[in-house]
């Protein structure tokens, strides 16, 4: 398998508030304050962070808060300077994302109704005037109702659709951000990241194209309402619950509604039935015993 190196390092702002707006010739920016404390984190070691991305609100709001925990997108190699970045272009990049999100979904359920609507409307080719200058074009995505008309098979196309939507932005970066390279101690060929021109959309788009080839499954959780990947063959509650802390965070919040419940005046039958527990256990959480 080939892999961007997962030790792909990307700088996010220490303090919230070195994220600031504003705005130049009616267009709204977003950028990191000079001087401001930033901190290196791997943001391919969280394979959901695409996802994320893709529930992003078109709010000024809702991307500096991202910006604030993840870093900017690293759009300065598209022509933005290098401490600034567009809101516009941040909007434009989550429609993006949320439309390739929705259709893999419609398709992994099934949704054709769904899927159809969305293959009638893909996203517009995003970028900047630079991008033309550079010569950096979009690959033209072919139209779906010329495959139909030959005969391919309407989740074919869908899927075929997605695949030139997405190789369209991935072919922005192969230029120079991303390359094949032989490996210096094994002699293979791997996919390497160039330090200087990688950037978190890259990694996003990375994370986007990684997931539909390996058919990554991923589940929101019930706790913190985060996306994360289901590994293959966990067990169920691994399957809502993304984490040790959110784990222990639920377990919490079911003690103390049964003791609500209790104090309520409910008996130990009722609350096991509404929390989805057993009896015994019940009786124990209302005694203040902690036990499973
Ligand atoms: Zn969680």
């Amino acid at each position: 398998m080939i892999s961007v190196g997962q030790d792909f390092k990307w700088l996010h702002p220490v303090e919230k508030s070195a994220i600031f707006l504003s705005t130049v010739d009616d267009l709204d920016l977003l950028g990191v304050l000079p001087g401001a404390a930033t901190a290196p984190y791997q943001p391919l070691r969280l394979p959901a962070l695409f996802r994320q991305f893709s529930d992003l609100r078109e709010t000024a709001e809702a991307v500096r808060e991202f910006a604030a925990q993840y870093g900017l997108l690293g759009l300065a190699s598209l022509g933005d300077p290098a401490d600034r970045e567009f809101l516009f272009a941040w909007h434009e990049r989550s429609r993006w994302m949320r439309w390739c999100v929705s259709l893999w979904d419609a398709l992994c359920d099934g949704d054709a109704k769904r899927g159809a609507a969305l293959t009638r409307k893909p996203p517009p080719p995003m970028g900047y005037p630079s991008d033309r200058a550079k010569g950096l074009l979009r690959s033209a995505v072919n139209s779906p109702e010329e495959w139909m008309q030959v005969g391919m098979p309407e989740d074919v196309v869908q899927r075929q659709l997605l695949a030139d939507v997405v190789n369209s932005e991935l072919q922005l970066f192969t230029t120079d951000a991303i390359r094949l390279e032989v490996a210096d101690y094994t002699g293979e060929l791997h996919l390497a990241t160039r330090g200087g021109t990688a950037s978190l959309w890259l990694v996003l788009v990375w994370q986007l194209a990684e997931s539909l080839a390996e058919k990554k499954v991923f589940q929101r959780c019930q706790v913190c309402n985060k996306w994360f990947a289901i590994e293959p063959g966990v067990n169920k509650v691994d399957r809502v619950l993304c984490s040790a802390a959110c784990k222990s965070r639920a377990y919490r919040m079911r003690v103390a509604r049964a003791q609500e419940l209790a104090v309520a005046g409910k008996k130990a039958r009722e609350i096991a039935k509404d929390i989805g527990s057993d009896v015994e256990t019940v009786k124990k959480w209302i005694a203040g015993k902690k036990e499973g």
